[in-house]
């Protein structure tokens, strides 16, 4: 331990050109952005020192694993895959589907906590899994995936441990196009384990609903991060979007499903106005609380995993002084409800 723990200080005395007391949103002291050397991507050595400087915050083991256990009096919990842990014993991924699947209905795949720190995401999805599905699953197959990326929910961390977004993992063949705010990275065994359990399962999926959060510390944490690791030089700072929005595929745009699900999360939580360009994270909105961006399937994203053509990402703000984190967790499920209504409808 303190072999490690010295030789750790040595790499950081090496590495980094300033270390300085600032602060991560996750309580660390040793900021991402003062690792590697300004404008130079990281080493390998680098990304080690990045991973194992993120503080553990919290245990899926004892935090996550129990909630799942607690659905299998209603559901099949599936075992899909496994992440491998340096620290300790692996991390079992699982998923959470229902009885009665049948060809004859629909069928909906809810994934949360691809970026692990988004708790949201994760409760969100197990919430809906725990009160609602069951009341669903007579006109729909369900398949709730609440925590894709074990790591980075322990540690409060959008990257995995080796240091690569899950959530730009999903096609990492797909063009890098410069400048794009949006573009693929490495292959990671969090979207690994998910393509091969949903090649196996050979599903015609109607829906897919990723569950995610924006918050402020995209910005004063994961941003700069990125920034370090990638080698840019660039301190522009973004604009955190205060409200509930929603990421559309413009390759499957189904304007009036993004409606129902807007509306159906107005009466949980507030829907993010847009800033003074009219835009939300710096893309252009196609009607209120609804960014389009190019197809998720070529960008990695984990929403463009199936052929869903009722696909999106719900991005909750849980930074907002008006959202508890009660209402963000009940925000994802009244736009999960919102989307299989209107489906329902249709
Ligand atoms: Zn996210």
């Amino acid at each position: 331990m303190i072999a490690s723990a010295v030789l750790i200080l040595i790499i950081m005395t090496v590495t980094t050109t300033a270390i300085s007391g600032l602060s991560t949103a996750s309580g660390e002291t040793f900021h991402p952005s003062t690792i590697g050397t300004p404008g130079k991507p990281w080493s390998v050595e680098e990304y080690k020192l990045w991973s194992d400087t993120r503080v553990k915050h919290r245990c899926y083991f004892t935090n996550i694993l129990p909630q799942v256990e607690s659905l299998r009096g209603d559901f099949d919990v599936l075992q899909y895959g496994e992440i491998s842990n340096e620290e300790s014993k692996a991390f079992p991924l699982f998923a959470v589907r229902t009885r009665d699947w049948s060809n004859d209905k629909p069928s909906v795949m809810i994934t949360g906590g691809v970026h692990g720190y988004e708790t949201s995401g994760v409760q969100g999805a197990l919430l809906f899994a725990s009160e609602r599905a069951a009341h669903y699953s007579q006109h729909f197959n369900l398949l709730v995936i609440p925590c894709v990326s074990p790591w980075g929910y322990e540690r409060i961390q959008r990257w995995n441990a080796k240091g690569v977004d899950p959530n730009r993992s999903f096609n990492p063949d797909g063009d890098i196009v410069d400048g794009r705010s949006f573009n693929p990275e490495a292959a990671t065994e969090e979207s690994a384990a998910l393509i091969q359990f949903l090649r196996d399962m050979a599903c015609d999926w109607t829906c897919h609903l990723d569950l995610h959060e924006t918050t402020d510390s995209d910005e004063t944490e994961f941003r700069p991060a990125k920034n370090a690791r990638d080698g840019i030089l660039d301190d522009t700072k973004g604009e955190i979007p205060d409200g509930f929005y929603l990421v559309q595929d413009e390759t499957s745009p189904k304007p009036e499903w993004f409606t129902a699900m807007i509306e159906a999360v107005r009466k949980v939580t507030h829907i993010a106005p847009v800033d003074a360009d009219g835009k939300l994270i710096g893309e252009p909105v196609s009607q209120e609380g609804v960014i389009q961006i190019p197809s998720k399937k070529s960008l990695g994203l984990c929403c463009g995993v199936t052929n869903a053509p009722y696909r999106a990402t719900t991005e909750v703000y849980p930074d907002s002084p008006n959202a508890t984190p009660e209402q963000c967790n009940q925000a994802q499920v009244a736009c999960i409800e919102g989307a299989l209504d209107h489906i329902l409808s249709l």
